[in-house]
C-alpha cells in the first residue's frame, strides 16, 4: 500500500510508490485521488505498469492519494477488477476510499451481521467490511467511526482510508503487517515498505504503531489509539521472503536480517562443501551470510532470467521434458564437480527446491546440501500470506528426512525458530517481536481465543 497527503503530484508519486512494491502483489493495482472536492479512482488487473499505462495523470489531479497492489489469499481468489483496491464508496455528500492489507478472521461473522442489518456488499473481499462498519456507525466524526469499526475487527490488517479532506492510517493491535510513515518536503507519505520512500526521495519518519489510527489533514497529523497496545507480532515471513532487501521493517533492514539468518544457519547446520550458492533473488542475502560464517566462497551457481513475467508463454509439457527451463539456470562452470551448499529462503510446497537440486545435479554438482534460512512451515497462515492449507505444506506432512528424499538433496537442514528470532529481533521489548505461527502453530490472534483460527464456518 502507498499513501500521500499534500503533494501536487500525488497520483504520479503513488504510481512510483506502488512500482517499488510490485513484488507485494501482481494481480491488480489501483489508486484513488482526492482533489479536495471529490475522489477519482484508476485501477485495473495486472502489473502496476500495465494498469497505469493508460492513465492520464492530468485527470487524476489532486494533492492526496491512496494506492494498492493486489495479492489475493484463499478468501477472495475471484472477483476480477471489482476486487482491486482502493474500494470507493459514495454517499450523497461524501466519498470514501479503502485500501487494506492482511486478513480479517471474523469477516464471515461480520459479513452476516452487516447483511442481516441490510448492508449490500459489492465484493467477496474482507477488505470491504470495514467500509460498511464505518457507514453504519452512529459516530458523527469519521475518525471516531473508523476507530469504533476497527475495534470490531479480529485479525491482521493495515488500512489506508481517504476522504476528500482527510486520510486515515491504521494498523492492527499486534502490528502483524508493516506500515511506515515518511515525509517528502511538507507532504506525508505512508507505505507498507520503506523501499517506496527511497524511490521518491522521501525520508522515513516512524512506524505506524500497533493499535494506532492516524488522521492526516492539512492541519497535520493526529494520532488516536483505538486498541490497547499488545506485544508486537510482525510477520517474520516479511523478513524471510516477502519484503524487498532494501526495506526497513520495524527499524530492522531486511537484507541485514536475511544475512543474519544465513549466519545463524551456518552456525547451527554447517556442512563440508566447496561452494555456497543461493536461489535468486530472495535467498541471496542469506547465502552471503552462510558463506561468510562458514568461510566457504559464495558463488553465483544459479541465475534467474528476469524477463519471465506473468504473461510469459510457458513451454509445453513436451518441450519441458526436452529440458526447456526458462526461469532459473545453473552455472555449470561454478557447480560442476563441486559439493554445493544451496540456500533457499523457505520451503512451502517444495517444488522450487526440488527443481533446483535437480538443475544443480544435472549441471554436474557432486553433492547438493540444502540449507533453508527459515524454520519448516508446518501450519497455514491466516494473516494474509497465501499458505492457507496444511495439505499443500510439504513440512506439515513429511519429516525432514522425507523432505530431503523428495527434493533429492544429499542433506537438508532448516533454521531453528530461535535462530530466526535472533536474526530479526534486536531486543525483546513490547515494541519488537515477531509472528512465527506458520512455523510453530502459536497463533498470536484467533477469533474466539481458540488455539488455531479456522476459516470455514
Ligand atoms: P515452494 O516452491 O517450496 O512452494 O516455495 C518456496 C519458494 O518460493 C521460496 O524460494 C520462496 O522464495 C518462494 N515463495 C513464493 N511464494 C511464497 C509464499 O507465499 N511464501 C513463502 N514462504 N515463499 C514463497
Ligand atoms: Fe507471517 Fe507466518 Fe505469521 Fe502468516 S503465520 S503472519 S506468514 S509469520
Ligand atoms: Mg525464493
Amino acid at each position: 500500500m502507498f499513501g500521500i497527503w499534500g503533494h501536487e503530484k500525488a497520483a504520479e508519486l503513488a504510481y512510483y510508490g506502488l512500482h517499488a512494491q510490485q513484488h507485494r502483489g501482481q494481480e491488480g493495482a489501483g489508486v484513488a485521488v482526492s482533489d479536495g472536492e471529490k475522489l477519482k479512482p484508476h485501477k485495473g488487473l495486472g502489473l502496476v505498469n500495465d494498469v497505469f499505462k493508460s492513465c492520464d495523470f492530468k485527470k487524476l489531479n489532486g494533492k492526496a492519494a491512496i494506492a494498492h497492489v493486489r495479492y489475493s489469499t484463499q478468501e477472495d481468489k475471484e472477483g476480477g477488477v471489482d476486487s482491486v483496491q482502493p474500494l470507493l464508496f459514495h454517499s450523497q455528500t461524501k466519498s470514501i476510499a479503502f485500501a487494506h492489507s492482511g486478513n480479517i478472521l471474523n469477516s464471515h461473522q461480520l459479513r452476516r451481521e452487516l447483511e442481516d442489518a441490510g448492508s449490500i456488499l459489492q465484493t467477496s473481499t474482507d477488505s470491504e467490511i470495514l467500509a460498511h462498519l464505518v457507514k453504519r456507525s452512529k459516530q458523527a466524526k469519521t475518525a471516531d467511526a473508523i476507530a469504533e469499526a476497527l475495534q470490531k475487527l479480529i485479525g491482521a490488517y493495515t488500512f489506508l482510508i481517504l476522504e476528500e479532506d482527510k486520510m486515515y492510517v491504521a494498523a492492527d493491535p499486534r502490528g502483524i503487517r508493516p506500515l511506515s510513515i515518511g515525509k517528502l518536503g511538507d507532504a506525508f507519505v505512508v507505505a507498507s515498505e520503506t523501499s517506496a520512500f527511497d524511490i521518491i526521495g522521501a525520508s522515513f519518519e516512524r512506524e505506524v504503531l500497533p493499535g494506532e489510527l492516524i488522521v492526516i489533514s492539512d492541519k497535520g497529523l493526529e494520532s488516536i489509539r483505538f486498541a490497547m497496545r499488545e506485544q508486537r507480532k510482525l510477520c517474520s515471513m516479511e523478513y524471510v521472503y516477502l519484503s524487498r532487501p532494501d526495506s526497513d521493517l520495524n527499524y530492522v533492514n531486511v537484507h541485514a536480517s536475511r544475512k543474519k539468518m544465513g549466519i545463524e544457519l551456518a552456525k547451527e547446520s554447517p556442512v563440508e562443501a566447496d561452494v555456497v550458492t543461493g536461489v535468486p533473488d530472495s535467498s541471496i542475502s542469506a547465502a552471503i551470510g552462510y558463506a561468510e560464517q562458514s568461510g566457504l566462497p559464495y558463488e553465483m551457481g544459479i541465475i534467474k532470467n528476469r524477463y519471465i513475467g506473468r504473461t510469459f508463454i510457458q513451454p509445453s509439457q513436451e518441450l519441458r521434458e526436452q529440458g526447456v527451463k526458462m526461469k532459473l539456470s545453473p552455472v555449470r562452470g561454478i557447480v560442476e564437480g563441486k559439493r554445493v551448499v544451496m540456500i533457499d529462503d523457505s520451503i512451502v510446497r517444495g517444488t522450487t527446491c526440488k527443481r533446483i537440486v535437480k538443475l544443480l545435479k544435472e549441471a554436474g554438482a557432486k553433492e547438493v546440501h540444502v540449507r533453508i534460512a527459515s524454520p519448516a512451515i508446518t501450519n497455514p497462515c491466516f494473516y494474509g500470506i497465501d499458505m492457507s492449507t496444511k495439505d499443500e505444506l510439504i513440512a506439515a506432512n513429511n519429516s525432514i528426512d522425507e523432505i530431503r528424499e523428495i527434493i533429492g538433496a544429499d542433506s537438508l537442514a532448516f533454521l531453528s525458530t530461535e535462530g530466526l528470532e535472533h536474526a530479526i529481533v534486536k531486543d525483546k521489548t513490547i515494541h519488537q517481536g515477531i509472528c512465527n505461527a506458520c512455523m510453530t502453530g502459536n497463533y498470536p490472534v484467533t477469533e474466539h481465543g481458540e488455539k488455531e483460527p479456522s476459516y470455514f464456518k
